[in-house]
């Protein structure tokens, strides 16, 4: 008893490390530091420095504290801002929701270890001013030096040189002259303010009050949600570009997520227009000083407006007063591998605990928001019209069983006979198929066998281009062999069903005057390939757009008026829960691109299927009405949003052993009132890269967390190092 009072206890924090370890860990603070909670500190861990974060909260399942004895000591503080309570808050409630270890979610907000180091003073020069007595000899050459330097101001010496047409030798002479000295260059501002008052564009009167609205959302510097809806072209960009106005008002930060940012170049020359200055970007294709130096601005609040992908809702902004999320509905925002998440919902949380306004953005809303705005969590704005008197595309089956192709074929001939009026008339026209390559499958004409990728439960892509098969899950590519490899009959290997490219051949035997562009993610690799030819369409140096979903992605094109969906029904295959939704959404997004300006717009959807619910939604432009429809569908079964969904995806190299696990969780599934486990069973995708897959799919009631029952799950299953259970909680995917 005596003893125990006696015992010194030593100052001690916890240090979160980001890593997939189970939470903080308790180091020694040494009396030569002074620390506070968000600090980046260095620690030991092992025989490593490794970078961390002091913490505030409880380390889970910790049943006794570390002794003191064994404690290791905290061995530096970086010269990097803190992270902030929010972000820290966020980065606790990331881990509990998606049943991530938080440090794995820690690292997502330490992505650019090198931006907490100070950075490095760069070298310029100055005027040397008056002093000493030598006379040094001024040249022609020295004296365009001395006319481009002012007193006081450093220029850095490439800048210099260039400047006054010399070497930089000229200017080391200077400086053993005493004319010139080094000096350090100023930290450089690097995002230009964006001008809240810059003259934008007019709004019309429905923009003007849903902007007006949003205004008074970013004003009361409170969290809420908004819902900013709208027809395709009405104008929505510019309405919440009024928000980000107001919030730079304020003086707080804006976030903008947009589903590819590589593809935004429009976006981008709508927001300099909007504001005289580019935002600041945060995407995977940013080089790593631009990383660096952004996150850096971020942190300082000298980066007022950020647009990024996902990753950007992990950026350390001290003061966040609005998160925009546009084309909310895209499930390019669910991240699939590492820590599993969906930057839609998370973009709302993160606005939370920052007490943010939240704006989501589409023309084609997810049933979940649209759910969300009903049951008044959310607050809904709408824009009936395009904006500037454009009118909405008229939507035209074409039934493929009245109007079938050619024999090999993929056109339909009203879809050719479209497409030929209209390159006629000098306007645009668009062919859409989301699928990459030439053709999907390979197939022996004379043993039937097909072509499959040895890693994965996938067929081998066709890219003709390339001369090669290739598996979209896992990249292997293969030469198309000479000869089957199965019955070994020559010449015998033909090509079944089109992909872009096989639509592009077609095109070129029909049209072989007209200027093609093919926009897919592997013939435009990269934002600058996107961006030009965004741009060739626009100066009217194409004629016919052929394209995957990168086409239906928010652009204004406004000399296109045909938009043709060579087929339809290709995203209703497979029929998981939200097919219908999704092609709804993806195929409404690609008609919106007709008739944005003046022509007005026409799109035919080429189906074998044209009493679908899904083709009549777009044909009637009733989408509010489809949605009732799924909404209905859902609810009795309490499917999301009326339920809740987690899956478990069990994988091993080892096809016994994942099949083993994943029995062991089917035996010790949860049950009980509004909680339902379905499988295990085999994944669509059964084969992946070499793993054996199989999933569970837990379903609960809306008023039931699944967190808790999961974690209960899955601590009563042993699994062995071999097998990996991958927990995805919300899941869009369920391959
Ligand atoms: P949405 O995002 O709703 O599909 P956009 O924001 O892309 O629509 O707007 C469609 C087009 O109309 C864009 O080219 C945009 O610059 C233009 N536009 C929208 N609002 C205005 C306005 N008030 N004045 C002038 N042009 C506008
Ligand atoms: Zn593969």
């Amino acid at each position: 008893m005596k003893d125990t009072l006696s015992v010194a206890v030593e100052p001690r924090l916890k240090v979160l490390l980001p890593l997939p370890l189970a939470g903080a860990y308790d180091y020694r603070v040494p009396r030569t530091l002074s620390l506070k909670i968000g600090d980046f500190v260095v620690v030991p861990l092992n025989q490593r420095d490794i970078l961390g974060v002091v913490w505030d909260s409880p380390t889970e399942g910790e049943s006794k504290p570390v002794p003191d004895h064994r404690l290791r000591a905290i061995t530096a503080v970086l010269p990097a801002p803190p992270m902030t309570e929010s972000l820290r808050r966020f980065v606790d409630w990331v881990a509990a929701y998606t049943l991530s270890p938080p440090g794995a979610v820690l690292r997502m907000a330490m992505s650019v270890p090198a931006a907490l180091e100070a950075p490095t003073p760069q070298a310029g020069w100055v005027l040397a001013g008056p002093g000493g007595n030598r006379q040094p000899r001024i040249t022609p050459e020295r004296q365009r030096v001395l006319d481009a330097m002012r007193p006081g101001e450093v220029q850095a010496g490439g800048q210099l040189a260039a400047a006054a047409r010399v070497s930089l030798g000229v200017l080391r002479g200077m400086a053993d002259n005493g004319l010139i000295r080094p000096a350090l260059l100023p930290h450089p501002r690097r995002f230009a303010r964006p001008d809240p008052d810059h003259p934008g564009p007019v709004l019309g009167d429905a923009q003007a009050a849903a902007a007006a609205a949003l205004v008074e959302r970013v004003a009361a510097r409170a969290f809420g949600v908004t819902l900013l809806t709208g027809v395709t072209g009405s104008g929505k960009t510019e309405v919440y570009l009024d928000a980000v106005a107001e919030c730079l008002r304020q003086g707080r930060q804006a976030l903008v997520l947009l589903p590819e940012i590589a593809l935004s170049a429009q976006w981008l020359d709508r927001f300099r227009a909007r504001f005289g200055v580019a935002p600041a970007l945060w995407h995977s294709e940013i080089g790593s000083r631009t990383r660096r130096d952004t996150w850096r601005a971020v942190a300082q609040g000298e980066a007022p407006v950020v647009v990024g992908a996902r990753s950007a809702l992990f950026l350390p902004f001290p003061d966040l007063g609005l998160v925009v999320v546009d084309e909310e509905h895209e499930t390019a925002f669910k991240q699939e591998d590492g820590v599993v998440y969906h930057a839609r919902d998370m973009a709302v949380v993160r606005a939370r605990l920052a007490k943010a306004a939240c704006v989501l953005v589409s023309a084609t809303p997810s049933l979940e928001t649209l759910n969300n705005a009903e049951t008044g969590r959310y607050q809904a704005l709408h824009l009936p019209q395009r904006h500037g008197g454009a009118t909405l595309p008229a939507v035209e089956m074409v039934d493929l069983r009245q109007a079938p192709p050619e024999r090999g074929r993929f056109l339909s001939p009203p879809l050719i006979a479209a497409v030929s009026e209209t390159i006629g008339r000098g306007e645009q026209a668009m062919l859409f198929l989301n699928r990459r390559g030439y053709a999907p499958l390979t197939l022996c004409r004379h043993c039937g066998h097909r072509m499959r990728c040895p890693n994965c439960t996938a067929w081998l892509v066709e890219h003709r281009a390339q001369r090669r098969l290739q598996c979209h899950h896992c990249g292997h590519a293969e030469a198309p062999p000479a000869e089957c490899p199965e019955c070994g009959t020559a010449n015998s290997l033909t090509a079944v069903g089109p992909g872009v490219e096989r639509v592009l051949e077609e095109a070129i035997a029909l049209w072989p005057e007209a200027r093609r562009v093919v926009m897919a993610s592997d013939t435009l690799p990269g934002p600058a390939a996107a961006a030009a030819a965004a741009q060739a369409i626009q100066d009217r140096a194409v004629d016919l757009i052929i394209g995957t979903q990168i086409v239906a992605k928010g652009w204004h094109f406004p000399h296109l008026t045909l938009v043709g969906v060579v087929d339809a029904d290709l995203g209703l295959a497979g029929g998981d829960l939200r097919a219908a939704e999704r092609t709804v959404q993806l195929l409404h997004q690609v008609a919106g691109r007709a008739g944005r300006a003046e022509a007005p717009g026409r799109v035919l959807l080429q189906s074998f299927s044209p009493e679908h619910p899904v083709m009549r939604a777009l044909v009637s432009g009733d989408l509010d009405a489809f949605m009732r429809e799924e909404a209905a569908m859902r609810r009795p079964g309490h499917w999301p949003p009326f339920g809740r969904l987690a899956a478990l995806i069990v994988s091993s190299e080892d096809e016994r052993e994942a099949e083993r696990t994943a029995r062991d969780l089917g035996l010790a599934a949860p049950g009980g009132e509004g909680v339902q486990v379905l499988g295990p069973a085999p994944a669509p995708l059964a084969l992946l890269r070499g793993r054996h897959r199989r999933r569970l799919l837990l379903k609960t009631r809306r008023d039931i967390a699944v967190q808790p029952v999961l974690r209960e799950w899955l601590a009563r299953v042993e699994v062995p190092n071999s097998v990996r259970v991958q927990v995805d909680v919300d899941p869009v995917g369920f391959l």
